[in-house]
């Protein structure tokens, strides 16, 4: 019965086999060529089913300096592949009663300070001794090279503590495979170069298999050297001074070679069945749990796969023998690219392999967002991230984008926007994507959506920009204290509370604390409060970003407020849209950025955003900042000192549409009577239409004129201030057009600074003053976020009559790879991400 039954579950493998073979054969090729053309691949492969070649391919070259093409003999640095040739040496000394694998290693390594590390936990990575390598780097003279008895030495020198107590847990150990080595040495009293050849490479007539090292001149013919890519341009990466170790790797050998090799490990050609059988059992811990790896191999799948890479200087490589269909899978490449050894191992495995595709940005001036010069480069792009820039020539059939000779640069980040709320509606985000904005940060002024609120959004409906948050100190208010009951101080059982939701939303990756101190949810919140919640934010390593107290008349006191809140919760501060908002204080910018700087230089990291207009855009209410709404001398004091009736428009007002669109002064012409008492009715009806529809909101905006170039120029400019819109679709013009608006009037007309720096400011340096990483940058390795536009003809067209006008020069716009936006209109694409504290 047994008999048939495994008789059945042969033909059963094999018709597995044969329906997939042409297709493995077809993917690995497909797959590999594909990455060869576009420079992703150097190597050889190898595919054998019953120890039977069924596919083999070899591409590229030796060396990058001979360009010498690779062949079926070539001998690549194995890396980590080679433990597995040290553990099975160490098994024929076991099986020759010479060793017993559970020998302490001190019985062969007397000097060797760990106590209680046995062969065994060497041959698993259960020995808890650390790696050699960062000590070695750290303790090295100039100019010394290491070995493995030297590495020895470095141990009895710098006697390490062992990580763990041996046997209790699994941890990769390069530093015991060398001293597996050793101990092969100082046993057969033979070099391991010597101990290979005679045990291994003769008995099964392997060609192209030897141990190597930088000591070693004896160099053949088909050996591989690494290397490295960046950028475009190949650079030798092979062995260096650590190279002059065996054992955790340095084993060469060719595709050819290893499959002989994984062959006789079926047989008895080296070791016993019943050794074997130890090699490829999964380590048992102390506690009884077994780990996934044998000795010197990785257990995918128990008595069925097991599987090594090999990753070292210019080297990438994976073995796979499937036992139970008894398939083979060998790569070997030089290159850090390791898209090639993902997709074979996917196609092995029985999955589609994933290879993101390229494309070519040529015919561009490029400035990267670090302020540097203008220049004439190539951006490559490769799934979501920029690959390369530099000089580069395009692969075969590589799509390639024409700038036309036009400026590329990162994507813009708004750090102080407020169209989230608009994007379920709207995902296609024009209001951004029109000047350039790729990533809108959201949560600002004290209100903000909760992470998971966000992630659903975000879920149900994607966009074609990437999100992130803060989290909103009047949010959280509003959670723990009531929507009504805002106009107080919070108990300390409801600051507990407030402490704990902000934790939580940070832990689940808001960028940190914001505020909106000036509106009256934040208000009455007493500066202990705020300083105990950004405590909470300085925890989590993230910031807190506030719209200030006030921007008017105790605005010192403000400034003042979120310096303290720096220096005491020790965390960095940024200014929400500076701006001075009171006519007495126009044109004292300078000496407040005088003020700022030197908190800065008392170690206080003290960061400003800033959007380009003299007009704000706001409820009337912040028009009187001792909140005395019903006071005449307070309407007189706004009209004399905070802003300009004749130049300040209503923007929204549900109980009488009619004022939409007029200034006050207008509004106070129509209603026959004079402007501070026309002010009060406007605060006074707008109050009382919300007690009737409580439902209601955004039942009043103003546009209030009130700020002045001689105090935007020297904002804007400050090297610590960073661009952004504080827009919202609809309602004040720099919800369209903000970024063109400096890039056009302030750069271009007035030029108050170089486009190199204004766009660092709409990109680097937003990106660190709101904690983002990988962003705002075009270079290698960066999400592929990026604009192309002229700047000869970049500029807003929004204006208070038409704010959601749409912006010149804005060529083209890509979000994480995927072109979102082009000759001013979507492309319907949605790649936008919701971004996370990372
Ligand atoms: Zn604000």
């Amino acid at each position: 019965m047994r008999h048939i039954l495994s008789y059945l579950f042969v033909i059963l493998s094999i018709t597995f086999c044969s329906s997939q073979l042409a297709n493995i054969s077809d993917q690995l090729d497909t797959a590999l060529t594909k990455l060869y053309n576009t420079g992703r691949f150097n190597g050889a492969v190898l595919y054998a089913e019953h120890g039977k070649i069924l596919f083999q391919k070899s591409l590229g070259v030796t060396d990058i300096t001979s360009n010498r093409p690779l062949t079926w003999e070539s001998s690549f640095n194995l890396a980590s592949i080679s433990k597995q040739f040290v553990a099975i040496c160490v098994m024929m000394l076991d099986e020759k009663g010479k060793l017993n694998i559970d020998d302490n290693v001190k019985k062969y390594i007397p000097e060797l300070p760990n106590e209680n590390v046995s062969i065994r936990h060497l041959l698993t990575h259960t020995s808890g001794i650390p790696d050699y390598e960062s000590l070695f780097i750290q303790n090295r003279s100039p100019l010394d090279t290491l070995d493995n008895e030297k590495m020895v030495k470095l141990f009895v020198n710098l006697k390490p503590s062992t990580e763990f107590e041996p046997g209790t847990k699994w941890n990769y150990s390069n530093t015991a495979y060398i001293l597996l080595a050793v101990i092969i040495e100082r046993i057969s009293k033979q070099t391991l170069t010597y101990f290979v050849n005679e045990n291994i490479v003769k008995p099964l007539g392997l060609k192209h298999t030897y141990v190597h090292n930088v000591y070693n001149s004896n160099i053949p013919a088909t050996h591989v050297r690494g290397f490295s890519e960046n950028d475009g341009k190949r650079v030798i990466n092979d062995l260096f001074y650590i190279d002059g170790v065996m054992g955790d790797g340095n084993f060469y050998a060719s595709t050819g070679d290893l499959l002989n090799w994984e062959q006789a490990l079926n047989t008895e050609k080296l070791i016993k069945k019943s050794t074997l059988i130890k090699v490829f059992s999964p380590v048992k811990l102390k506690d009884g749990t077994k780990y996934p790896y044998g000795f010197g191999w990785f257990i995918d799948k128990e008595n069925e796969q097991y599987s090594h890479t090999g990753s070292w200087v210019g080297f990438k490589n994976l073995i796979i023998r499937d036992v139970k269909n008894q398939r083979t899978l060998i790569f070997l490449s030089s290159g850090d690219n390791e898209l090639a050894r993902n997709a074979v191992r996917s196609i092995f495995n029985g999955s589609a392999a994933s290879i993101p595709v390229t494309f070519l940005i040529t015919n561009i001036r490029l400035i990267d967002g670090t302020n540097i010069p203008a220049g004439n480069v190539s951006v490559r792009i490769e799934g979501d991230k920029i690959s390369a820039v530099g000089d580069l020539k395009p692969y075969k059939d590589e799509i390639i984008e024409d700038g036309q000779g036009k400026i590329l640069a990162p994507g813009f980040i708004d750090t102080h926007s407020h169209i989230e709320s608009s994007l379920n509606r709207m995902p296609e985000a024009i209001a951004a994507l029109n000047q350039g904005i790729t990533t809108i940060v959201s949560g600002q002024d004290g209100g903000s959506y909760l992470m998971d609120t966000l992630k659903m959004r975000f879920e149900k409906t994607p966009r074609a920009v990437n999100v992130a948050t803060y989290t909103g100190h009047a949010t959280l208010r509003e959670m723990v204290m009531g929507n009504h009951d805002l106009n107080r101080m919070s108990t300390p059982e409801e600051l507990v509370k407030m402490k704990n939701l902000l934790a939580e939303e940070l832990s689940k990756g808001s960028l940190g604390l914001s505020t909106g101190l000036e509106y009256e949810e934040g208000f009455y919140a007493s500066r202990y409060e705020v300083i105990e919640l950004a405590k909470v934010a300085a925890n989590a390593k993230t910031r807190y970003i506030s719209h200030i107290r006030s921007e008017d008349v105790n605005m010192s006191e403000a400034i003042d407020e979120i310096i303290d809140i720096g220096r005491i919760a020790k965390l960095p501060v940024q200014i929400s849209h500076l701006k001075i908002a009171l006519k007495d204080e126009w044109g004292t910018g300078p000496a407040l950025l005088a003020k700022l700087q030197s908190a800065r230089m008392d170690g206080i990291d003290i960061t400003a955003d800033c959007y380009p207009y003299d007009f704000w855009n706001s409820t009337i209410r912040v028009l009187f900042p001792k909140k005395n709404f019903t006071s005449l001398s307070g309407s007189n004091y706004a009209i004399d000192h905070l802003f300009d009736p004749f130049g300040s428009v209503m923007v929204r007002f549900t109980p009488e549409p009619s004022y939409i669109g007029k200034t006050i002064a207008e509004i106070a012409n129509m209603r026959k009577e004079n402007i501070a008492n026309t002010l009060l009715y406007l605060v006074a009806a707008a109050e009382s239409y919300e007690k009737d529809y409580p439902e209601a909101s955004g039942i009043e905006t103003i546009m209030g004129k009130s700020m002045t170039d001689s105090d935007i120029v020297p904002f804007l400019s400050w090297a610590h201030t960073n661009i952004c819109s504080d827009g919202a679709i609809g309602g004040h013009p720099r919800g369209f057009g903000a970024f063109t608006r400096v890039l056009g009037y302030y750069v271009r007309d007035k030029k108050i600074m170089s486009l190199e720096n204004a766009i660092q400011k709409m990109t680097s340096l937003a990106a660190e003053h709101v904690g983002l990483k990988k962003r705002g940058v075009i270079a290698s390795g960066y999400y592929a976020d990026m604009v192309l536009l002229d700047p000869k003809i970049v500029k807003d067209n929004s204006d208070i009559k038409n704010p959601s006008a749409l912006s010149d020069g804005i060529l083209a716009v890509w979000v994480n790879g995927v072109k979102v936006y082009k000759d001013k209109t979507s492309t319907k694409k949605y790649p936008g991400k919701l971004l996370l504290k990372e």
